[in-house]
Parts: C-alpha cells; sequence; structure tokens
C-alpha cells in the first residue's frame, strides 16, 4: 500500500497473470508476422517489459513519446511525438502498447498516423480501458481490465512523474491532485 492511494484495484498477482492471458493470444495472432511492438513511453514501460516475455514469435520493439497529460490529471487534447520511432513501419504488422485508453485522443491521433506511414496493420494493446471517459470512437483491440471513471497510478501510470513504480494499480487520493493543478 501507499499513502497517497486511496484503494487497490489489481494487485501485481492480479496484473501478471492478465498480461500473460494476452501475451498468449498475441502470440497466436502474430505468429509469422514478426510484428513490431511500440511501447508508448513512459506510461506502458512496465506492460511493455512483462508483456513482450510472453509474446513467444519473433518480434522487434521500437519507442514513442507522445505528450497528453503533462502533470494535470485531466486531457489537453493536445498530441505530439516528443520521440518518434527509430526506423520506418512501411509494410510491418505494429502493435502499439498502451498503458490506458481514456479520452481516446492520444490512440485515434497515434493510429492514424501510423497507418500514414504504410503499416501492413496497426492494432492496440491496452493494460487498462477507461470508457467513460472516451471523446472520440476507438477501443483498444485488446485490453486488460475497465476500470472506473478515477484516477489511477502505480504498475507505469505516473501522476506528475510519481507512482510508477508502485508493483500495483490503484486509485490516487483526489486531493493530491486537487491541491496541485499546475497545467
Ligand atoms: P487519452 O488521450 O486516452 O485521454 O489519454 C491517454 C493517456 O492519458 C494515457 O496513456 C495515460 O498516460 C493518461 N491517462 C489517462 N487516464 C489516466 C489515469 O487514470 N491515470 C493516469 N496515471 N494516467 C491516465
Ligand atoms: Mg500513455
Ligand atoms: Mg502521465
Amino acid at each position: 500500500m501507499h499513502p497517497d492511494v486511496e484503494s487497490i484495484l489489481f494487485d501485481e498477482q492480479t496484473i501478471l497473470n492478465k498480461v500473460l492471458e494476452l501475451g498468449n493470444q498475441l502470440t497466436e495472432d502474430y505468429r509469422g508476422k514478426n510484428p513490431l511492438f511500440i511501447c508508448i513511453l513512459k506510461g506502458a514501460t512496465l506492460f511493455m517489459a512483462d508483456l513482450v516475455k510472453r509474446v513467444n514469435v519473433p518480434m522487434e520493439m521500437d519507442f514513442m513519446a507522445i505528450s497528453s497529460y503533462g502533470a494535470s490529471s485531466q486531457s489537453s487534447g493536445v498530441v505530439r511525438i516528443l520521440k518518434d520511432l527509430e526506423r520506418s513501419i512501411e509494410g510491418r504488422h505494429v502493435v502499439i502498447v498502451e498503458d490506458i485508453v481514456d479520452t481516446g485522443l492520444t490512440l485515434k491521433y497515434l493510429r492514424d498516423a501510423l497507418m500514414h506511414r504504410h503499416a501492413a496493420s496497426v492494432k492496440i494493446v491496452s493494460l487498462f480501458d477507461k470508457p467513460s471517459g472516451r471523446k472520440v470512437d476507438i477501443a483498444p483491440d485488446y485490453y486488460g481490465f475497465t476500470v472506473p471513471n478515477a484516477f489511477i497510478v502505480g504498475y507505469g501510470l505516473d501522476y506528475a512523474e510519481q507512482y510508477r513504480n508502485l508493483p500495483f494499480v490503484g486509485v490516487l487520493k483526489s486531493d493530491i491532485y486537487a491541491t496541485s493543478k499546475t497545467d
């Protein structure tokens, strides 16, 4: 537990069991396709690391950083590429690895941008889905858990860069962000 966390939603073992399931599914679906897994920094790093160990086919990894929230807990709607991919994805089967889909603005932008680069296919795997937050019509092709309309932290997910190292995922106490809204 952590003093800034109101309640734990998913403990470490529950998360790892789900990641194993997702890995098994992706292993079946991407056999013979040499997929490129793209981790969206930084929230998806812990998920990516655990997931790829369970994807039992030849594959490659790359990393991308996108601006979304800054330090605030509200989506700005502004999407910007802060760090781009190292290589061309033309003709590649791309799997975008995300931590959570909330408004969907980030993923909509990303999926369209990567399709534009002539990937053979672009699918999304997100550990968490928060359908109540959606502003655009997009859904992850694979997801681990549905989460309620609350701000969650841990297992890669931050608030103002804190809490990413927590091995579990929980709801952040609302007084933590109510007192420090900067952007
Ligand atoms: P979207 O563009 O779908 O609104 O936002 C996607 C990004 O916002 C996620 O990749 C994540 O970084 C951040 N985000 C959305 N909901 C939450 C949440 O409940 N907790 C945290 N820590 N980040 C979130
Ligand atoms: Mg993210
Ligand atoms: Mg964040």
